[in-house]
């Protein structure tokens, strides 16, 4: 019991389920290119999305560009989704 400190909350970017932002995958945008940030300690606004291949399938460049509010380059998704798979993979307990 006692009292929760503050876990920051934030919500997917596809499903719009809330959870702890150490529960969720975090994206941002580099130089106008999506990478993963693993660490969470990248600069700049991120997006956040479920370690879940359903949420990471429905990732849609064109839909969610837009959470990240930053202009994206020519191929600026390419090796994403991979990239959001291997980490789901590695979290895999
Ligand atoms: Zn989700």
């Amino acid at each position: 019991m006692g009292t929760a400190g503050h876990i920051p909350i934030r919500r997917c970017v596809v499903c719009g389920r809330r959870a702890p932002k150490s529960a969720l995958v975090r994206i941002v945008v580099e130089q106008g290119r999506v990478v993963v940030d693993e660490a969470q300690r990248l600069e700049g606004r991120g997006a956040y999305i479920c370690p879940r291949p359903e949420c990471i399938r429905r990732l849609s460049p064109r839909r969610h560009a837009r959470a990240l509010r930053r202009p994206l380059a020519k191929g600026a998704w390419e090796g994403v989704e991979q990239r959001l798979m291997a980490v789901v993979a590695a979290n895999k307990t």
